[in-house]
């Protein structure tokens, strides 16, 4: 990054504190928190800026947190994800000469940066859209004594960029976002370290706090043995491993392989024609503008691709930033139902709970799949199995849940709790955008109906109809065979009877075979439907 911002760039820059930086300090810190990638992080560019402008050296450090953004135990696979992530740093910013360290999760960020910045000119991060992170931030900025920098690096256009308050639906941010583009979706300066010196640092961590110990990454399965505090219930999975190299390889499988099928055909579970990048976002080991930029090269030269690249940017940008626009302007209010169902929605459901509801499942007994409904259980168990449910299948799983359980507050917490602790793109802004959509958030009134009320209902027939839901069962009952389940959901299957996964998706298979289900592989997705009377974003 030269000496030269562009306005683009100093509008992600967010000072946290009014505090002047440090004279005597003899390097710039960039606290790399959520944004785990090297490559394309406007972080370390605005770190390196600052380094440039003080004739500094650039150090990162990463405090590793085993409490998850929700507050909960880090399940194990994210704990896996992020130390694959954080590997692959390691690797270029040794290469790049720039001392790096990841410190020991027994230690909260705001105790360890504040002691790693003692000899600082000033601290750099990425900005967090969530609570937890806000308030880290924030109390890291009020116990340093040097400027603390929040930049967004994981957003396109900056939130409140886009927006002064929190918006209504996709169709009133998209216009905001869209005249925004021609500022933020351009491709990012080079970040040069020029003033790099050697730094031993056993010797920094232990002389800025003893008790500080560094977390190696030479053998991550030892490290993530030894770490304590994780939720080991919801094991590390084998499709998905985390770090900006694999998030590179899959845009790059996501451009030659599937963006041309992507506008017909990522509603059709079966076909997994979306890009699998959420994982890569959610950790920050690659830019949403880097992959922006990217497709638009990539579908340029092909005009048949116009609708794919439309309706990809379309979820990669709009629907994306829409959710972190309601986190950020609903801070203390993104996961509270009361707060922030939408007053149709709740009313509506309230009015409603009494409904008789023809089966009524725990929330232990949804997380084993144990419903009578294959395609919800074929969608659970993706989930606990590959680590990332299909994207329209989420939409069906939440809607099916409002039917099970008696309370919609319950419904909206089991819904998740159950997506922060297996999805690997958790827990993000998109998790709770996500999951509250279906409870009204972003949408409007539908057709009332028992229980659902006039929240937009959606069914099994549904499903079958438009696309080729025993292929969807084959692809999942495929992956629990070879990966096997978690203990407890193995052994409450058990004791529901539903038997070995094998047993209970064959079963479900033959059911399926002799209603003759269509195997259809429909265009008109729910949201592809919408989107024929909403506009996608024009680039
Ligand atoms: C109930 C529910 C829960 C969800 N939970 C999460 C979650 O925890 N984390 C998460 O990242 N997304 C979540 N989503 C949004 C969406 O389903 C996923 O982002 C998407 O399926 C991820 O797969 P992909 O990267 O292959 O998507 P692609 O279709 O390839 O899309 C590319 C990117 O666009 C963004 N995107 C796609 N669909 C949406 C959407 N509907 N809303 C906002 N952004 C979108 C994501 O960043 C995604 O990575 C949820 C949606 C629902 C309905």
């Amino acid at each position: 990054m030269s000496g030269n911002t562009s306005p683009a760039e100093t509008t992600r820059v967010h000072k946290l504190n009014n505090n002047d930086v440090n004279k005597a300090g003899t390097f710039v810190l960039y606290w790399m928190s959520n944004s785990l990638r090297s490559h394309y992080n406007y972080a370390l560019a605005h770190a390196s800026y600052l380094c440039e402008k003080y004739e500094m050296p650039l150090r990162v450090a990463h405090v590793f947190d085993a409490v998850a953004q929700d507050g909960k135990p880090l399940p194990e696979r994210h704990a896996a994800f992020q130390l694959e992530s954080l590997s692959d740093v390691q690797k270029d910013m040794h290469e790049r000469n720039v001392p790096f360290v990841v410190i020991n999760g027994s230690h909260k960020a705001r105790d360890a940066v504040p002691a790693l910045a003692e000899d600082a000119v000033a601290v750099v991060t990425d900005t967090s859209y969530l609570r937890k992170g806000r308030s880290d931030r924030h109390a890291v900025a009020t116990a340093l004594p040097i400027p603390l920098y929040a930049v967004e690096a994981d957003v396109v256009v900056p939130v409140q960029t886009v927006s002064s308050k929190s918006e209504y639906a996709a169709r009133t941010i998209r216009p905001k976002i869209t005249r925004a583009l021609k500022d933020y979706l351009v491709p990012m300066k080079n970040v040069e370290l020029t003033n790099q010196t050697n730094c031993d640092l056993k010797r920094w961590v232990s002389s800025a706090n003893p008790d500080l110990s560094l977390l190696t990454l030479e053998d991550l399965d030892e490290s993530l043995k030894g770490m304590e505090g994780l939720d080991r219930g919801a094991p590390r999975v084998r499709f998905f491993k985390g770090g900006q190299e694999e998030a590179q390889k899959r845009l790059t499988t996501f451009l030659d392989e599937k963006l041309r099928e992507y506008g017909g055909g990522r509603n059709e579970p079966a076909k997994q024609l979306q890009s699998d990048l959420s994982p890569y976002l959610r950790s920050g080991n690659i830019s949403p503008v880097d992959i922006a930029l990217h497709t638009k090269a990539k579908a340029t030269k092909k005009a048949s691709w116009k609708e794919s690249e439309e309706s990809f940017l379309e979820e990669l940008i709009v629907r994306r930033e829409l959710a972190v626009n309601a986190c950020w302007f609903n801070a203390d209010a993104y996961d509270v139902y009361e707060q922030i169902v939408p007053n149709f929605a709740r009313e509506s459901l309230a009015l409603h709970k009494s409904d008789k509801r023809p089966k009524i499942f725990t929330y232990e007994e949804l997380e084993a799949a144990v419903t009578e409904d294959p395609y919800w259980n074929a969608a659970q168990l993706e989930m606990v199995v590959k680590g990332k449910m299909h994207g329209y299948m989420r939409m069906y799983w939440v809607k099916r849940i409002i039917g099970w359980v008696e309370d919609p507050a319950d419904a909206m917490d089991y819904a998740i709790r159950l997506n922060n602790r297996w999805e690997l793109d958790a827990v993000d802004p998109n998790s709770y955008a996500g999951v509250i959509w279906c409870f009204g958030l972003h949408d409007r009134g539908w057709t009332e109906r028992p229980i659902w009320g006039k929240v937009r209902y959606m069914n099994e027939s549904g499903l079958k109809r438009k696309f080729n839901m025993p292929a969807y069962i084959a692809y999942v009952d495929k992956m629990v065979a070879s990966e096997g389940l978690p203990r407890h959901i193995a052994e409450l299957r058990k004791k529901h009877k539903m038997g070995g996964q094998q047993q209970t998706i064959d079963g479900s298979r033959k059911r399926l075979r002799s209603r003759k289900a269509t195997s259809s592989s429909s265009k008109s997705g729910l949201r592809g439907s919408e989107s024929k009377s909403v506009k996608r974003i024009k680039m």
